[in-house]
């Protein structure tokens, strides 16, 4: 029994044993739990006057009941109460008791953990639940997990706003589902195996209206405790805005605000493309270079306003000519560049004769009523496997052009011989 007693001094759970309600011994544990001063200073108190009084009648039918023989000498589950310590400092403690026998007469141990702590730990835990839960619900982003298959295991509820779907249609399926190209699935797959996280990766998705939108995904590879490849984990939101923005600043940027053709600098980037396409494939490539004769003349007669007219009107005689695959540009004031592709020289002459028709066919009227036409002089030039750039060509074609201004204007001029 002594050896029990020593037990029971050492466990660092409180322990109290109480008969008829009176404390009839404790433990250090409980000393410091209830904030005594020492443990005689706890013998022969009341355990109930530790008890919060919201809590009382619970502890007493607790203990109560503990005792009838019906409970056959079990413990009872343990169940949380307020306890007031000798300091008058209130505690969350975990308690549960058991009947036992104390020297010959019937009495109850108590057994007691403190859970102040952990309940502050609960409540922060739910609070930031909370808050999560209110940030989950009211992102913009769409949250989303898949398997190492690709099924989605779970999708926030921003999905709603996003593709029109409710989770649980999304839940279950892969997410090919919503990619209008498989293209853009598999580089995605590919950047998440390679590097394991990607980044405002671009991309586009389907909405349940059918409506294609521009998505940004930023993720990253899951794995399992083996270090196998488990799936992918991150958010997507919609950058349809976004893009459409950049897609117009970026028609802006190469675009002629008054012919509505490439300007000079979205016309040479492509001239470069194409010219090392044509080079490293060998194949015939032709470029015509245009400058309207005598504009300053046009200006003069029918002011400059007439004149802008004039270029918009030249400009859709020659985009009139063209095929999709050829690219025109203005190059400068009343200067432009046709770039004729998969074209030699004698079908490039063919293109530049119907052009220049055109423009003469071309009958302007001034807000006065007063008719006029234009000319334009052309100078060719043709891929040469000696060019060092598309600057020979270039050039090549300039000088042509002003060869067709010094035989009078109004004609074609070539450097290069045309022999078919
Ligand atoms: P040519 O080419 O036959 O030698 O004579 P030109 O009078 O056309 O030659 P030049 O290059 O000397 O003059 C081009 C004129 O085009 C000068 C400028 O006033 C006019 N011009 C350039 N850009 C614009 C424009 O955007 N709008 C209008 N209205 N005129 C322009
Ligand atoms: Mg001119
Ligand atoms: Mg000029």
């Amino acid at each position: 029994m002594l050896h029990d007693l020593r037990l029971l001094q050492a466990l660092p759970a409180a322990v109290l044993v109480t008969q008829a309600g009176a404390i009839r011994f404790a433990n250090a544990a409980s000393m410091e739990l209830l904030e005594a001063p020492s443990i005689d200073s706890l013998i022969g108190r009341l355990s109930g006057d530790f008890v919060h009084p919201l809590d009382q009648v619970r502890s007493t039918n607790r203990i109560e009941a503990v005792a009838v023989p019906a409970q056959g000498g079990r413990p009872n589950k343990s169940s949380e109460f307020r306890i007031r310590t000798i300091r008058g400092n209130l505690r969350m403690v975990l308690i549960s008791s058991v009947a036992i026998e104390w020297q010959g007469a019937p009495a109850v141990l108590m057994c007691g953990m403190d859970m102040t702590h952990q309940s502050e730990i609960e409540a922060q835990l739910r609070e930031s639940e909370q808050n999560f839960r209110r940030l989950f619900d009211n992102m913009q982003d769409v949250y989303y997990r898949t398997n190492a298959q690709g099924v989605v295991q779970h999708v926030g509820p921003g999905v709603r706003r996003v593709l029109g779907y409710e989770p649980h249609e999304i839940e279950g399926r892969t997410a090919e589902s919503y990619y209008p190209q498989s293209t853009d699935r598999d580089a995605f797959k590919v950047a998440i195996m390679e590097k394991g996280e990607v980044s405002d990766f671009p991309g586009q998705m389907v909405r349940r209206d059918g409506t294609v939108i521009d998505i940004s995904i930023s993720s990253h590879a899951l794995y399992d405790h083996a270090g196998n490849f488990a799936g992918v984990e991150g958010i997507y939101r919609d950058v349809t805005q976004r893009k459409n923005l950049e897609r117009e600043l970026q028609r802006l940027a190469t675009t002629d605000m008054l012919t509505g053709m490439a300007n000079r600098r979205a016309f040479l980037e492509c001239a470069e493309a194409v010219y090392e396409r044509s080079r490293s494939n060998g194949e015939p490539l032709t470029l015509l270079m245009l400058d309207l004769d005598h504009f300053k003349s046009i200006n003069d007669r029918f002011g400059h306003l007439e004149g802008d007219r004039a270029l918009v009107e030249f400009a859709q005689a020659v985009k009139s000519q063209l095929r999709a695959s050829d690219a025109v540009g203005r190059l400068g004031g009343e200067e432009f560049g046709v770039l004729l592709p998969l074209t030699t020289l004698a079908e490039g002459m063919e293109v530049a004769t119907r052009i220049m028709n055109s423009i003469r066919a071309l009958q302007l009227t001034d807000d006065a009523g007063t008719t006029y036409r234009i000319t334009s002089s052309l100078g060719m030039g043709a891929f040469r496997q000696s060019d060092r750039s598309l600057r020979d060509m270039l050039d090549r074609a300039d000088q042509a052009l002003y060869l067709a201004k010094r035989r009078g204007r109004d004609q074609i001029a070539s450097l290069d011989a045309v022999d078919e």
